[in-house]
């Protein structure tokens, strides 16, 4: 079998191993980047980026269909199933095709294959080519093998009526019936694409709330949206079972009341993800687990020298973001700069309607934690340019410690929220005060000025809301 040598090996091309390769080779390090299926991980192809571009189609639906409030008068609308998912994939693949680019562009060198373990340092791939297998020695190797949807009891993904995530993505026609196991932040992502272009969708969930450990305020709101936008939501109800029935699938489920049924076209199965540690030879490497996660320490290396990980296939928030920091900071390791992951946040959005951010602490997690805390919140129905977007369901919450006035945390939920997230993560990150962002300038009229007005708040300085 033919040897390939290297100095760094990457397993995995997702969001947390192309940029990790990419930065090696901008580094000087020999580096070969080993993929099996996707170029950009799940998250370029049945992750993030194809979940986005269905909630933009869904949402700019909804809002043509509502066009008349603004003086739009449209007949109303239809959705071109085919047409979307062709669209869809136009992204997809140009995206992906843009990280073998990238790749190339920075010289790693890349191996379309499925790789296994078969000593510490030393991996067998199978060529996706059908061309055999090849050997891989390195003298650092960083597993990026990212993380799969898990599969509960009785509801097999290899049965057309149960969709995964990636299945649920590429939907050929709407289906008018679908039930969503899990009200998690894809299962709620999902559920209201499909809500919103006309589907019947049912939201299952165990818990006593949708989005489990959220911000009550943001629960509340999204809760209260999702049912106004005609989504069933049943909480502390728990699915059992399916049977194929003349009129669909009857799905059934325990809750408080007793067993019920419910008549679906689709079941969607969003309960977690479970990281791909199994079926890639890890035994041949003896790295110390945290449960089915790669245990690492914050320059991302693992119990066995020379071996790292990052990801969703480490401990941590599964998100591509994290993945990425991950990946960039065990490139500089390896290249022998003193580099840790020492971020203080690692925001996470959900982007439902309206969208949820967070960075830092939420309020219940500061409280949580022992923190006397200030809070400052605003509803972006006090905030100009929300108005003016027809949007203005959601609020900013700022968290401070009323000790320092130190930002512990922000919360945001509502339009663009995903973008304004960024100013926040920023003074998470950088110990800002309040009064940090408070009196700086932000431009009028924007969005961004309910993140300075919220600061102002917990400050009781506010202009545009009564002060507590
Ligand atoms: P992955 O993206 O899983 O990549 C791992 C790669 O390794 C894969 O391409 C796989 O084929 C390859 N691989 C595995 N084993 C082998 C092997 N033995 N040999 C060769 N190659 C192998 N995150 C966000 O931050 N924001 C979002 O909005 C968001 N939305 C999401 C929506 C959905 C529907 C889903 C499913 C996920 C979403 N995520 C989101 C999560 C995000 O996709 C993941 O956190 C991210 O992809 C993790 O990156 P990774 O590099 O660790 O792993």
């Amino acid at each position: 079998m033919e040897t390939l040598s290297y100095t760094a090996v990457v397993l995995g091309a997702g969001p947390g191993g192309y940029p990790c390769a990419i930065r090696l080779a901008q580094l000087g390090v020999k580096t070969l980047v080993i993929e099996r299926e996707y170029w950009g991980g799940v998250c370029l192809n049945v992750g993030c980026i194809p979940s986005k571009a269905l909630i933009t189609a869904a949402k700019r639906f909804e809002e043509i269909a509502h066009a008349d409030t603004m003086g739009i008068e449209v007949d109303a609308p239809r959705i071109n199933m085919e047409k979307l998912q062709t669209w869809k994939r136009g992204i997809t693949g140009k995206l992906s095709g843009g990280i073998k680019t990238l790749l190339k562009g920075n010289k790693a060198d890349m191996l379309h294959g499925t790789a296994t373990f078969v000593g510490p340092k030393v991996l067998e791939v199978e060529k996706a080519d059908g061309s055999g297998k090849v050997r891989v020695e390195a003298e650092h190797v960083v597993i990026a093998t990212g993380s799969r949807p898990i599969e509960i009891p009785g509801f097999s993904f290899k049965d057309a009526r149960v969709l995964d995530s990636t299945k649920a993505l590429d939907l050929a026609t709407l289906p008018p019936r679908v039930a969503v196991i899990g009200g998690g932040y894809i299962g709620l992502e999902l559920g209201g694409v499909y809500a919103k272009l006309g589907s019947k969708v049912t939201v299952i969930e165990m818990a006593d709330q949708v989005l489990p450990g959220f911000d009550a305020d943001v629960v509340k709101l999204i809760d209260r949206k999702l049912r106004k936008g005609g989504v069933a939501i049943e909480l502390k109800a728990q699915a059992k079972g399916w049977e194929e029935t003349p009129d669909g699938a009857l799905l059934r489920y325990a809750t408080p009341e007793g067993e019920k049924t419910l008549l679906v076209d689709v079941i969607l199965v969003t309960v977690g993800r479970r990281p791909n540690t199994d079926g890639i030879g890890l035994e041949n490497v003896g790295v110390a687990m945290e449960g089915r996660f790669i245990a690492t320490d914050k320059q991302l290396k693992t119990s066995v020298p020379g071996v790292y990980a990052i990801g969703d296939c480490t401990t941590g928030l599964m998100l591509a973001h994290k993945a990425s920091h991950d990946g960039e900071v065990a490139a500089e390791v390896i290249a022998g700069h003193p580099a840790f992951n020492d971020a203080k946040t690692v925001p996470a959005v959900v982007f439902t309607d309206p969208e949820i951010a967070t960075a830092g602490l939420m309020e219940h997690e500061a409280r949580g934690r022992g923190h006397a805390v200030k809070v400052g919140k605003v509803p972006f129905a006090a905030i100009g340019r929300a108005l003016t977007t027809g949007e203005t369901d959601g609020f900013v919450k700022v968290v401070a410690d009323a000790a320092d006035n130190r930002i512990l945390g922000v919360t945001i939920c509502g339009p663009h929220a995903s973008d304004l997230i960024s100013e926040c993560v920023l003074a998470v990150e950088m110990d800002c005060e309040l009064l940090d962002v408070a009196l700086s300038i932000h431009p009028h009229p924007t969005l961004g000025e309910g993140v300075m007005e919220a600061c102002k708040a917990a400050l009781g300085e506010a202009i545009h809301v009564l002060n507590a």
